[in-house]
């Protein structure tokens, strides 16, 4: 029943960070998180596997920046990413301030590996001038060797003590902005671990259980740590850590929030790019008037609405159909490929029009009725775009260089 809030959503209170755009902590709705497989440095692969992930659910997403490469591409990624995007990062320090320099959203740092104070507060002390928050990214596999030494083996205390540590450095350089995770793949460690942690600190809490392997057993493993703890008011983010297609951990985030009551369930699905140097329509506009004509319809499918036909249909390629904007026009999409294109101020009806067909046709058959022109001049607009505007209207090549300053 729509007024009956569960006892569940009464949540233990924390502080709340803010990963870009997503509250975390604070009484905000719990998020959904995942990691993307690619290279960072393939640029067009990683964006369209962060659509697929936000399509499904993920709020946040994490990217790996283990080399030069990677920074470099998370400066191309960050401004055309639907979401806010955290980078992690071990072992290299400058990998940490190559990040922020990309404009990430914010950091995973892994106490175990990256142990030099003085390295630790220098990050700290960037992060804070720029307003970002760290995750304290604990884990049970790789502790600091100190640790071990102590207590013999991962334990909830030494976990709990290797992210105490990490926080006094961060305390040394007045830095709170801060989340905190201690993960573990033994259910009944990290459970214990994250109750004890909430015991002493208000920070939010990205609850996880790592290297929890395939589905379905990893689903499971995944589920009984998290959910436990979320049903004790613990956490206020969480990511399924599973050895499969990273879509398939935004879904089960996803569908563990809507079970347990912590999120609405949703029909449509509508995803809407960020906009960026590229858009060429006021893309806010375009999306909140889909949304409400499509609302009104309830269908069960994803949409997206893209700023720009450079980039929009094959970023938004698992989407079941789209538009894009470019050149006065719209470019309609299904699956990625481009099925009509359309008078610009026609967009919306159109889009909202096809949609329909497509739910009581089904994809193949709206495929079959696409506009046989309509590839050859979505292509062209985009060639076109191409010329206008450049590669690079983002200024990434800008931070690339700040980036390579840095590094050399
Ligand atoms: S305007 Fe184009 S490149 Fe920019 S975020 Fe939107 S779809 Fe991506």
């Amino acid at each position: 029943m729509a007024n009956d809030k569960p006892d569940l959503a009464l949540r233990r209170k924390t502080r709340q960070v803010m990963v870009g755009s997503v509250p975390v902590g604070g009484g905000a709705q719990i998020s959904v998180q995942s990691m993307t497989t690619t290279k960072t440095a393939d640029v067009e692969g990683t964006l369209a596997q962060i659509y697929a992930l936000s399509a499904q659910g993920a709020d946040i997403v994490r990217c790996t920046c283990n080399e030069q490469a990677a920074a470099e591409g998370l400066a191309q990624i960050v401004p055309r990413s639907p979401v806010p995007l955290v980078a992690d990062v071990h072992f290299h320090v400058e990998m940490a301030l190559a990040a922020l320099d990309a404009g990430v959203a914010c950091l995973r740092l892994n106490p175990g590996n990256l142990r030099k104070p003085e390295e630790i507060k220098l990050v700290a002390q960037e992060a804070k001038d720029r307003g970002v928050p760290i995750r304290i990214g604990v884990n049970a596999g790789s502790l600091h060797p100190d640790l071990y030494k102590k207590y013999g083996r991962a334990t909830p205390e030494a976990l709990v003590e290797s992210a105490k540590m990490e926080l006094a450095y961060f305390q040394e350089v007045d830095f709170e902005n801060v989340k905190i995770s201690v993960k573990a793949s033994s259910v009944p460690l990290m459970i214990q671990a994250y109750r004890m942690l909430s015991e002493e600190v208000d920070y939010p809490l990205h609850l996880g259980v790592t290297e929890a392997g395939p589905p379905p057993a990893g689903i499971i493993k995944a589920t009984a740590g998290i959910a436990s703890l979320l049903t004790q008011g613990i956490g206020d983010t969480i990511r399924y850590s599973l050895t499969a297609d990273p879509v398939e951990e935004a879904k089960a985030g996803r569908q563990l929030l809507e079970a347990l009551g912590l999120r609405e369930r949703k029909s449509l699905d509508l995803v809407a790019c960020p906009s960026c140097g590229r858009a060429e329509v006021d893309v806010i506009g375009v999306a909140s008037a889909a949304q409400k004509a499509l609302e009104a319809l309830n269908l069960p499918i994803q949409v997206a609405v893209m700023g720009c036909v450079v980039n929009g249909p094959g970023e938004a390629r698992e989407a079941d159909i789209g538009i894009a904007a470019g050149k006065n026009k719209g470019h309609l999409f299904i699956k990625g490929k481009v099925v009509r294109v359309v008078p610009e101020a026609d967009m919306v009806q159109e889009l909202v029009a096809e949609a329909e067909r497509l739910v009581k046709e089904g994809v193949a058959a709206r495929l079959a009725a696409a506009d046989s022109n309509a590839e050859a001049e979505a292509e062209a607009d985009r060639q076109a775009l191409l010329e206008d505007k450049g590669q690079d209207v983002n200024r990434a090549s800008e931070k690339i260089e700040a980036i390579r300053r840095r590094i050399s």
